[in-house]
């Protein structure tokens, strides 16, 4: 299969080439698969284009999307999950949070995950595969399809860590900045740590990109090594002071703040000293934090911080100097959140 989804408007000029076509056929493609409007994702529909085009195009088994829809669930708050599944036969999840002004698309980097942390549902079923570019661009059109607006900011917080599906990532950062016309700087990579790869992020930005404008988010979830350790067993691997070290180097390299995202777990991470800890580790670093509400699932023991004393943790940070926010989490149904709607259709 060759994925028309994914390739520049370069590229598709030439597939327009290829087929004894002018120049401008390739545009018409790009122009109809980038447009949100246009429903139905498939070459049949593209009717700008001549039929014996194609039906050539079809024959030779290209493909606009190739995802299905498994499974919707639609929050109170408008937040929409979706499960899709692939030609494979596996299942992969995308989010949809709309504001007044803004879509944001939850995406998924890879089928399940390797990384096994404790407070997420896709971390119990292990890694199946890596998602392919066009797998991962495909999750934008479903949105727009289902929601009928526009996504405008991108957040690799799904299923999967996106750093060890490293080119698949950034080829999916050029398409959505430079097709899917959204700003580098309204796309957030998501990453629990992998060793080297946060240098090898910003070295492959500007190899893949000729920029590293995105944000790069850290889920830090700890103020020191020992208590990472127990909730993300990977950690081992990768000592938090590291981390930091190579955060600072990134934002060297690429100008670009750094966010580390804090899940407050009761009785875990959120006594006030961990607040105290967590502005030693980061004073004096062009960073923000983002602490976060915990969302309950299944099979895990982990409890919600109470309000009050997120807003307590909140003001020491404060009080330290560091950049702070706290945020809700959206789709708060039973079974939305991250990796539950696959968990729950194998569990059918
Ligand atoms: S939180 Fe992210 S990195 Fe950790 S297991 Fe879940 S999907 Fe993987």
């Amino acid at each position: 299969m060759k994925n028309l989804l994914g390739s520049s408007v370069k590229d598709l000029e030439n597939v327009a080439l290829d087929y004894g076509e002018a120049a401008f056929r390739g545009r018409q493609i790009h122009n109809w698969i980038y447009n949100y409007r246009n429903k139905k994702k498939n070459i049949d529909q593209i009717e700008v284009l001549p039929l014996d085009f194609r039906k050539k195009l079809k024959d030779d088994g290209f493909k606009v999307s190739e995802l299905c829809v498994q499974e919707r669930k639609l929050a109170n708050d408008g937040t929409l999950k979706l499960l899709l599944s692939t030609i494979d036969n596996e299942n992969i999840e995308c989010v949809g949070i709309p504001t007044e002004k803004r879509l944001t698309a939850c995406l998924s980097s890879q089928v399940g995950c390797p990384m096994d942390c404790k407070f997420c549902a896709t971390g119990k079923e292990g890694l199946k595969r890596s998602l392919k570019t066009s797998e991962i661009l495909d999750q934008i059109l479903f949105i727009e399809n289902e929601m009928n607006r526009k996504v405008t900011n991108i957040v690799f917080m799904g299923m999967g860590e996106p750093l060890l599906n490293i080119d698949a990532l950034l080829l999916s950062v050029r398409s959505i900045n430079e097709d899917f016309q959204i700003s580098q700087r309204k796309i957030t990579v998501s990453t629990v740590a992998v060793p080297k790869m946060i240098s090898r992020l910003s070295v492959k930005s500007f190899q893949f990109l000729g920029k590293c404008q995105f944000t790069l988010a850290i889920s830090l979830h700890a103020s020191n090594q020992k208590i990472r350790e127990t909730i993300i067993p990977s950690a081992k691997n990768y000592e938090i002071k590291n981390i930091i070290e190579d955060c600072k180097k990134f934002v060297k390299d690429t100008g670009r703040r750094v966010s580390f995202e804090y899940l407050m777990l009761r009785g875990v991470n959120d006594n006030l000293e961990h607040a105290y800890e967590l502005s030693n580790l980061l004073k004096g670093f062009q960073c923000h934090v983002n602490l976060i509400q915990y969302n309950k699932i299944e099979e895990v023991e982990f409890k919600r911080t109470s309000l009050k004393n997120l807003q307590l943790f909140q003001s020491i940070l404060v009080k330290n100097g560091i950049a702070v926010s706290s945020r809700k989490s959206r789709g708060l149904d039973k079974n939305a959140a991250c990796g539950q709607l696959r968990q729950s259709a194998k569990h059918k």
